[in-house]
């Protein structure tokens, strides 16, 4: 028995139905971790050896078993990828081939090393040469980093890569051959170009000391503290210490071209990058790079996390509390909280940074399961700036306008001073709502249970749930009224044209997704505000965070509330945070910063908070209404998302599923109920939430509980479990 079993070698593929397959092991078995080619029926595919650690095969008789097809000529994955991946599978309820899949993102990486060719501007240019602004974008782009692929070349320089190619066909560009899998530049640990404050100081020695402790580490400073200083040098002592690999994780990699001067700043050369926007040569030279450990510094979106560390030293999650470290697709992973699993696998350091830490951080600090360090003052002396509310009940607004007097005067001052200001309104377009005056007809998605939303930049109305969008309609495609729509609230585009009336010789500058969607219009944008272009910013959360303008002194936000709607049960907490980072911007610099916040609500405790600069008595109020209500982190959600083409398969499944629900000691099954979204992408959707106390491992709670209801063709079903989004 033993012998048949030693003569079966564990395979993982990818794909996502087939679980552990297994094969027959050759004489020479590969380790675990190695990449092969398998025979699955007529095909090929390509797997991982696994170990027996994890998970179980489905067995095969002995006399069907096959041998594996290949070997293929590249590092195994390492064994804390093969574990994370089991981790993540068990506990988000997914298909461990799919967290698999996620590692191997770059099936071109498994290949053969191959060439790719590299440009850098003549030298000297030739004199003939026809000189369009696409091309000099392209050479400006080279200018500033020589020895870069068409692809690359193109996207810093917002052209096609045709205009890489014809440049260089007309001679403006010389041209070398190199292996895609050119190796990166260390960075430079000793580099003494940036001295810590004092104060920097001790909260560097404070982490560098905690680290012992063994435990995950929260640097808790206010915005502006210089907190990404003190974390590079975390990194740079951890890296001399031990050696192998850091990574940094940030919210919205693409548009942190001010993040990553600093880094090349303090490090002499650039980290390896991670995100969306790279082209597949640069995905296959860091995949790469990161699988034999030559990438020493990684810095990537949440996706940077299942990337095949070879000997992974340090985590880094800044701006932990942000959203959008939650997944909200395919496998609802929270890429903060599987950070610290990950870096637990690797018994490296991890380390959370912050403004505003989430409550689960904060609550995990105070109760001794995080080490925290506090940054309380500013770097360079820089104040906290003064947060003022406006009482929007007594402001008398006129009718569809949205600042008010102290907003335009504040305005007015700013500029006048020289000084630049910025309106945060967290909604694109141009109104959220588009109203027929003559019958009352507001104007939905035929898809989606959400309104459609004007963009008048582009004259269409868009669905920012499925992307559905069509030319604004003459007349009310409801009563066939003509003329008789009309945009109800603001969005960012509506509240510019206010702004515009209202400063009719001010520079504006919108900056949303629809503006500065890719790196390089975000470069612009950041370069134009840099070099005083600008002298009113109009922006969305894209502009909130991160960013560090010196002569920006101003931040109004119009519509403080906004947030606090709805039932999400981080609303307040996210307001907070949101208001928090976005008053953030003001008066980094030498001046000080001004903040107005317009509310209905100025009694309302978040607003309160913000006003008297009270966080702390904020999130303890706020633990204590959580603790009450049983919600995270004193308890555990988890949700079951249905949905359906039709409403009837939707309700059968449902009911079923509501009667196989779990009946135990601390907890509780809330629903069926009709998603808020309760149609999406054509789709009608139910919710169940299950709330468990903190002792419940709910993983496994919800697989029981799914597992007893057959799967339907008909229906899909997606669990979430630690949701933030409750649509
Ligand atoms: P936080 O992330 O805490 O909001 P930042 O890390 O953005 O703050 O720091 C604020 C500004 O101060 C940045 O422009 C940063 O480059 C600068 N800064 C911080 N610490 C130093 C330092 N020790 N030397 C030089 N510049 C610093
Ligand atoms: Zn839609």
């Amino acid at each position: 028995m033993t012998q048949a079993h030693d003569q079966r070698l564990p395979v993982l593929t990818p794909a996502v139905q087939l679980g552990l397959l297994e094969y027959l092991a050759p004489d020479d078995p590969p380790p675990p971790g190695s990449f092969v080619h398998v025979p699955l029926g007529p095909r090929t595919v390509l797997g991982v050896v696994w170990d027996r650690a994890g998970l179980e095969a489905k067995p095969v008789a002995a006399e069907k078993l096959r041998p594996i097809k290949q070997v293929l000529d590249i590092p195994p994955l390492p064994i804390q990828t093969l574990r994370f991946a089991e981790w993540v599978a068990g506990y988000y309820l997914s298909a461990p081939g799919a967290v698999l899949k996620m590692a191997m993102s770059v099936r071109e990486a498994l290949e053969a090393s191959p060439t790719m060719t590299l440009y850098a501007p003549a030298r000297p240019t030739p004199k003939s040469l026809r000189l369009t602004p696409q091309r000099q974008a392209v050479l400006a782009a080279l200018e500033h980093r020589p020895w870069q692929t068409a692809a690359d070349a193109a996207s810093a320089a917002g052209v096609s890569t045709g205009v890489v190619q014809g440049l260089a066909k007309a001679g403006g560009l010389a041209s070398r051959i190199a292996s895609v899998d050119a190796s990166y530049a260390p960075p430079d640990l000793d580099s003494q170009n940036i001295i810590l404050s004092e104060a920097q100081k001790v909260a560097a020695d404070a982490l560098w000391h905690a680290k012992a402790e063994g435990k995950p580490l929260l640097l808790d400073g206010v915005t502006g503290a210089g907190k990404t200083e003190v974390y590079f040098d975390l990194l740079a002592r951890q890296l001399k210490a031990q050696g192998g690999q850091a990574l940094v994780l940030l919210p919205e990699i693409a548009l942190t071209t001010q993040w990553l001067s600093r880094f090349e700043k303090r490090f002499g050369v650039p980290p390896v990058l991670w995100h969306s926007g790279l082209g597949i040569a640069e995905r296959r030279r860091a995949w790469r790079a990161i699988l034999t450990g030559q990438a020493k510094v990684v810095v990537g979106a949440r996706s940077a996390l299942f990337l095949p560390y070879r000997d992974l030293s340090l985590i880094i999650v800044d701006e932990e509390h942000d959203p959008a470290f939650k997944q909200e697709d395919g496998i609802n992973y929270n890429a903060r909280d599987m950070a610290v699993v990950r870096a637990n696998l690797s018994e490296a350091p991890v380390l959370l940074a912050s403004a505003t830490p989430s409550l689960e951080t904060v609550t995990n600090a105070q109760s001794g399961r995080y080490v925290r360090v506090d940054l309380r003052e500013r770097h360079n002396d820089a104040e906290m700036p003064d947060i003022t509310l406006v009482d929007l009940r007594e402001a008398a607004l006129p009718s569809q306008q949205w600042l008010s007097s102290d907003m335009r005067s504040a305005v007015r001052e700013t500029i006048e001073s020289g000084h630049q200001a910025l309106l945060f309104l967290n909604r694109r377009g141009y109104a959220p709502i588009t109203l027929c005056r003559s019958c009352g007809e507001r104007i939905e998605c035929p898809q989606c249970s959400a309104w459609l939303v004007e963009h008048r930049l582009v004259g269409r109305l868009q669905c920012h749930h499925c992307g559905f969008s069509m030319p604004t309609p003459k007349h009310c495609p409801a009563c066939g009224a003509e003329d008789s729509l009309v945009p109800c609230g603001p969005g960012v585009e509506r509240l510019a044209e206010e702004t515009a009336e209202a400063f009719p010789d001010a520079r504006l500058l919108q900056v949303t997704s629809d503006t500065v969607g890719n790196p390089h219009r975000a470069a612009d944008m950041v370069g134009a505000i840099e070099s005083g272009d600008v002298d009113i910013i109009i922006g969305t959360q894209l502009v909130s965070k991160g960013y560090h303008f010196e002569r920006l002194t101003f931040v109004g936000v119009p519509d403080a509330d906004m947030g606090l709607g709805g039932g999400d049960l981080r609303a307040a907490e996210r307001t907070f945070q949101q208001m928090t980072q976005v008053a953030g911007r003001a008066g980094r610099g030498a001046a000080p910063g001004r903040v107005l916040l317009q509310s209905y609500m100025p009694d309302h405790a978040v607003m309160q908070a913000l006003a008297k600069g009270e966080r702390d008595a904020f999130l303890d109020a706020e633990a204590e209404a959580r603790v009450r209500r049983g919600l995270p982190p004193f308890g555990r959600l988890a949700a079951v998302i249905l949905s359906a083409k039709k409403q009837p398969d939707l309700n059968d499944y449902a009911r079923e599923l509501a009667l196989q629900a779990p009946q135990m000691p601390g907890v509780t099954v809330l629903g069926p109920a009709p998603a808020p979204m309760a149609l999406l992408r054509g789709r009608h959707r139910v919710r169940f939430l299950l709330k468990a106390e903190r002792s419940v491992y709910v993983p496994q709670v919800m697989r029981e509980w799914v597992s007893r209801v057959p799967q339907s063709r008909a229906v899909r079903l997606s669990v979430d479990i630690d949701p933030y989004s409750f649509l």
